[in-house]
């Protein structure tokens, strides 16, 4: 078969051979046969015990070749040496007509890089990863993607006893930010050799070259991923989405996002919010996540700066940060609104105030971020017809004065417009299902009980997140009560 493995070809000093460590009695809790057909995968892959087999880590298709990849890292602002795939393992590239495709293990078992960890992942935070990847995905938002998630009687101990479960997982790259601040940290003149071939690797195979930095190609490198990481910092915050450990070694340098640990898509809007129940500090508080996401490049930049030799050159191409991220988020949130970026400035002006307005009386009440930006682009097409589309609007507010005041304003500036294309553009931006953290827990305890139908579910609904399903409106209710008690920390 047309395996083509280019990373493993980098050499042992960019990754080890590992074989994935078998478990027993292996059965799938989820298959993503619309992925398989749209990387061109072979179709029994999913299909057969031999897929099973493979893609639970007790077996390897001809061709494969499995690895495990070094790299190092921030974490939580402090360098923390050396991590790599502790439980992750690259069974090579495959190449079909339509793509090259990367295809990982999540919890295939030890590696040399597990430390002290058992290389292996929980049902729970399996589950989290396979239907949050694939939600990512329907939401039009750069992301690894799932292809199957499999399970097995194998016990694995966290805070208590768990079940074991393996996600394979597709990427055309899975090298993070955490690759390269390897490479410049190690002390000797291998480290500068195996940097330059890693950043020309990456060039190669996965980085356009772009006229800005025409002569130099890793200040070329630097600006492209800084532009990635910008416009998917203003899609995460456009629909709410809170990844939890934005560490480097949680970056892709493809800007997808990376790394399912205790993401959270915000129920209430609170900028402060944290979802990972280790982050004392809201160092990756949803609020925070853009300027965290440009530190991490300053960390790429740094580790790329021997071969950008140019101090000016690396600034320009971080620089850059700023105004592609304003304009992503500004054009996004002033979507959510049914509203285009205007090219006149004081018209800009305004309906900026207008959502900042907004944002701040939602922020005070922590309105509900899915339900009202959803009930909002329903309103703004019915306003004529249906004044109760407006009242399901209010209803999400206690302070019926600062709403009011609000909506007047907002409706004076729809008064300018064609709503028909306010609500063509709101649609698109504002779904109706988010896999809130309730969601997925219920999900998790069904199948903890042997019963896989609603991770089937959710993930079909998830696939199609802005589309009305009408046998699925309770999914887009507002969170229950004890939504709020859920925790979520690193351990998975
Ligand atoms: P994460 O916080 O999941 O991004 O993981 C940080 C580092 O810890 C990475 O190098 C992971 O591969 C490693 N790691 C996390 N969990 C485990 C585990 N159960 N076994 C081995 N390594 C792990
Ligand atoms: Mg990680």
């Amino acid at each position: 078969m047309n395996w083509i493995n280019r990373f493993a070809t980098l050499g042992p000093e960019f990754s080890a051979q590992v074989l994935p460590s078998p478990v027993p009695e292996p059965m799938w809790v989820g298959r993503n046969f619309e992925l398989a057909a749209s990387l061109g995968l072979p179709e029994d892959w999913l299909n057969s015990a031999d897929g099973l087999s493979v893609f639970s880590g007790n077996g390897l298709l001809e061709g494969m070749q499995s690895i495990a990849s070094v790299y190092s890292g921030h974490q939580f602002g402090q360098w923390a040496g050396q991590l790599g795939d502790g439980r992750a393992l690259s069974l090579g590239e495959f190449q079909s007509e339509k793509a090259a495709i990367e295809i990982q293990l999540k919890g295939a078992g030890k590696t040399p890089f597990s430390r002290m960890g058992d290389g292996r992942a929980v049902l729970r935070s399996s589950i989290r990863e396979y239907l949050c990847s694939e939600a990512m995905a329907g939401l039009g938002i750069p992301t690894t993607r799932a292809l199957c998630l499999s399970t097995s009687p194998q016990k694995v101990i966290r805070e208590e006893v768990e079940t074991a479960a393996i996600v394979t997982r597709t990427a055309p790259s899975f090298i993070r930010f955490g690759h390269f601040e390897h490479f410049a940290n190690q002390p000797s003149s291998k480290g500068a050799d195996n940097l330059k071939q890693l950043a020309d690797f990456t060039l190669t195979h996965f980085v356009r070259a772009n006229s800005n930095f025409s002569d130099n190609p890793y200040a070329n490198l630097l600006w492209e991923v800084t532009q990635s990481t910008a416009k998917l910092m203003a899609q995460w915050q456009s629909v709410g989405f809170c990844h939890g450990v934005m560490n480097t070694d949680n970056m892709s340098i493809l800007g997808l996002t990376l790394d399912y640990g205790p993401f959270q898509f915000l129920d209430g809007f609170n900028p402060n919010h944290i979802c990972n129940h280790s982050d004392h500090t809201g160092r990756y508080a949803y609020g925070r996540q853009p300027q965290v996401a440009y530190w991490n490049l300053f960390c790429l930049a740094q580790a790329l700066m021997p071969l950008i030799e140019t101090q000016e050159l690396a600034m320009r191409a971080l620089e850059s940060y700023k105004l592609t991220f304003s304009n992503a988020w500004s054009e996004k949130f002033l979507s959510k609104l049914g509203l285009a970026v205007s090219d006149v400035p004081e018209q800009l002006e305004s309906d900026t105030q207008l959502l900042n307005n907004l944002l701040e009386i939602m922020a005070a009440e922590q309105v509900d971020f899915t339900a009202f930006w959803r009930r909002l682009s329903v309103a703004v097409v019915e306003s004529s017809t249906e004044a109760s589309a407006w009242r399901q609007v209010a209803d999400l507010f206690l302070d019926q004065a600062a709403w009011q005041a609000w909506q007047t304003r907002y409706l004076d500036r729809l008064n300018q417009l064609d709503v028909n294309q306010c609500q063509e553009r709101m649609y698109k931006v504002n779904p109706k299902y988010v896999l809130r953290n309730h969601l997925a827990e219920s999900a998790i305890q069904k199948s903890k009980m042997g019963d896989h139908s609603e991770v089937e579910t959710l993930f079909k609904l998830l696939q199609s997140p802005f589309d009305d399903q009408a046998p699925f409106d309770h999914y887009a209710n507002l969170p229950p009560a004890w939504a709020s008690s859920i925790e979520i920390s690193c351990s998975s």
